[in-house]
């Protein structure tokens, strides 16, 4: 829940990039240390239970059903997730659902639903992204939580890479991960970066574990 906002543009930008480094480096003295550090790996749970572990999913595979036209941004956003998380994402289809704080449930596990200002009462004017998830600790009668299900809500965001980096951080709370200070990481409150850091990647490894 943030304010947020092509492979050739970066492979330029890393390149000249490489080559400023090389010129500097011929011709400086090397560098003093930065102030602050390479951005270190970080996670955190988007919920935890009563001895603060985080919750997580147990499951097969994680049906999405989707509402409004996502164009190919959702797939974008789960296959930048996938590789870090162990249990098979799938796209399952459209629904009308709209979720609501107290009814977050659609068709399927997760619903991702595109909603007018005031349509749901997860949306929040000037957020670009709401998450929630549903909980249940009565599997088993253990005393762990795992996450059950989730919404996400957006209204304004722009299609395209705007809103695949918010999809991407709003399914990272679904599946389990909360917000890190970070902004080497896409579970930064504000999300600045694209793609997973490694907190990101640790956190999705340790939040979802396959059960068929
Ligand atoms: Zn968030």
């Amino acid at each position: 829940m943030t304010t947020r906002r092509g492979l050739r543009a970066a492979i330029i930008a890393v390149a000249y990039a490489a080559f400023i480094a090389l010129i500097v480096a011929a011709c400086s003295p090397p560098p003093a240390p930065p102030l602050i550090g390479p951005a270190r790996a970080e996670w955190t749970p988007f919920v935890t239970d009563d001895q603060g572990r985080a919750v997580r999913w147990e499951d097969c595979t994680i049906e999405v059903s989707f509402r409004g036209d996502l164009g190919g941004d959702l797939a974008t956003a789960i296959a930048i997730i996938q590789p870090a998380f162990q249990i098979p994402i799938v796209i399952a289809g459209p629904t009308t659902h709209v979720p609501q704080r107290a009814d977050l449930s659609g068709p399927h596990e997760v619903v991702v639903a595109l909603v007018a200002p005031g349509e749901s009462t997860l949306e929040q004017p000037g957020i670009a992204g709401m998450a929630s998830t549903n909980l249940d600790r009565s599997i088993a009668g253990a005393q762990w939580r795992y996450i059950r299900g989730g919404a996400i809500v957006m209204d304004t965001v722009r299609p395209g890479p705007q809103r695949v980096r918010v999809l991407t951080h709003e399914l990272g709370h679904v599946l389990g991960l909360g917000h890190v200070n970070s902004p080497g990481e896409i579970m930064a409150a504000t999300p600045t970066r694209d793609g997973l850091g490694d907190g990101d990647r640790q956190g999705l490894a340790a939040t979802g574990v396959r059960v068929c």
